[in-house]
């Protein structure tokens, strides 16, 4: 189903998004321990992986990152 097109002065506005830009994306993961190494809540360092793991917590305060 398609939303519903707007215009302004006859220029067609874009729907607003759900989705996040790439911009918001990367300020969004450049807390994320994938890239600090480090637990957003405690900033206790996070070991990574190899493979990188999927799902990220943190053994000392109980953060973990269940986005997927
Ligand atoms: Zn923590």
């Amino acid at each position: 189903m398609k939303p519903t097109q707007a215009f302004y002065n006859g220029t067609p506005i874009a729907p607003p998004s759900n989705h996040p830009t790439i911009e918001q994306n990367m300020e969004l993961l450049d807390w994320h321990p994938i890239f600090t190494g480090r637990c957003p809540n405690c900033e206790r360092p996070i070991r990574k992986t190899t493979p990188p793991r999927s799902h990220w917590d943190c053994g000392s305060c109980g953060w973990r990152d269940d986005s997927d």
